[in-house]
């Protein structure tokens, strides 16, 4: 049997094939729209719109080996991953079942749009099995999860998830941004498709919006029929980006896991922080479930400080390394407040209910010296 190779030859090499003579190491960048195509030809013409530019091709062909799938394909976002995805699997008269602890923009996306295809939406609670069952309808024809959640970092044990859609023949879409094929292939653990906003870590470096999906050929021949008329192909540039960024990802989210998980745990014996979320960490409540199904507990780490808003605010004004912006996944520390950004049309008290009370800050740990982030957070504390 042919040895399987590990995640970093995956991500740095693809498939090993025999390099010719005087080849560059490093993949061209084939910045071009079109391509010479034979006269006479019966061929789908090359096009970047297409997505056939071998830019776009090289890294649909990367994460495929690291998600273990037939087939995967890049996209303009993350947001457009996730709309054809949906669009592949779904026909006028479906009915999607979604978690409703999922990103703000998927949930205007579902709600806002898919009742115009006359696609029916509903969400659940995503925690207890049985509610998945009891809000299944005759025409469900699809279950979209996220897990990670954002941004409490709640695992959901997809499993007993995917052998439900499994018996009632519905497709189980999972987004996967949070984890990264490193910590988690959702495709081994029996879901149909996987979306990635590629703007964060399969990227990593905050300097790339894409997006992307993996699973069965047959799927995602759906999605690049989709991709194509719809306009959503991905620049060639941006996949050269995500080619160069894609090589590290497996020593990133090492790195980013050891991190995140120490710098939990310093956190969690400062008195000043009411709540530490890491699934790393005994005291999140799915821990045993995490540790069972992810082979990280991921870079992402949320506190909650005592003193509310304004401590939250003072705290972010005396941080030296953490940048104060959106988004997540990249080389560089970023914290953001979900108050004013994910959760932000939530009254404070349905905040509270949600477990995101206001004083909450989530961080995505970058590549910094552990030591000098838990410096910057102990003198940051030190001036509240
Ligand atoms: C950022 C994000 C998206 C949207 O991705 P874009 O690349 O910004 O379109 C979707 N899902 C999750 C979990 C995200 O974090």
């Amino acid at each position: 049997m042919k040895r399987r190779l590990g995640f970093s030859t995956r991500a740095i090499h693809g498939d090993l094939e025999a390099r010719p003579d005087w080849a560059p190491v490093v993949a061209p960048l084939y910045q071009s729209s079109t391509f010479t195509n034979p006269i006479g030809s019966t061929h789908e013409v090359l096009y970047t719109r297409y997505g056939n530019n071998p830019n776009q091709l090289q890294i649909a062909r990367r994460l495929a080996l690291l998600e273990g799938a037939e087939a995967a394909i890049f996209v303009a976002s993350g947001m457009g991953a996730t709309a054809l995805a949906h669009l592949a699997v779904l026909r006028p008269g479906d009915h999607l079942l979604s978690s409703d602890w999922i990103y703000g923009t998927t949930h205007r996306l579902f709600q806002g749009e898919f009742g115009r295809f006359g696609i029916e939406v509903s969400f659940v609670t995503p925690f207890e099995q049985r509610t998945w069952k009891r809000a299944l309808k005759k025409n469900t024809r699809a279950i979209f999860i996220e897990t990670p959640t954002n941004p409490l970092l709640r695992v959901i044990d997809i499993e007993p998830i995917a052998a439900l859609c499994k018996t009632e023949g519905v497709a189980l879409v999972v987004d996967s941004t949070f984890a990264t094929p490193i910590n988690f292939r959702p495709l081994e653990q029996g879901a149909d498709l996987v979306i990635h906003s590629a703007t964060k870590y399969l990227n990593g470096h905050s300097d790339v919006i894409a997006g992307a999906v993996a699973g069965s050929e047959a799927v995602i021949e759906e999605v690049r029929k989709l991709m194509q008329v719809w306009g959503q192909a991905l620049d060639p540039m941006a996949a050269w980006l995500i080619e160069r960024g894609m090589k590290t990802l497996a020593v990133r989210v090492a790195r980013q896991n050891a991190t995140a998980l120490s710098l939990a745990e310093w956190c969690s014996r400062q008195p000043q922080f009411a709540a530490v979320h890491h699934p790393g960490l005994p005291s999140h409540p799915d821990h045993e479930d995490a540790k069972r199904i992810l082979d990280g507990f991921g870079g992402m780490l949320g506190v909650e400080l005592k003193g509310g808003a304004h401590a939250a605010e003072r705290f972010l004004h005396a941080l030296t390394i953490a940048a104060h912006a959106p988004s997540l996944g990249g080389v560089e520390t970023l914290v953001s407040e979900p108050r004013l950004t994910s959760h932000a049309s939530l009254t404070p008290q349905e905040r509270v209910r949600a477990g995101i009370p206001d004083g909450f800050l989530r961080f995505s740990i970058g590549l910094e010296d552990a030591d000098d982030l838990t410096a910057d957070f102990a003198q940051a504390l030190a001036q509240l």
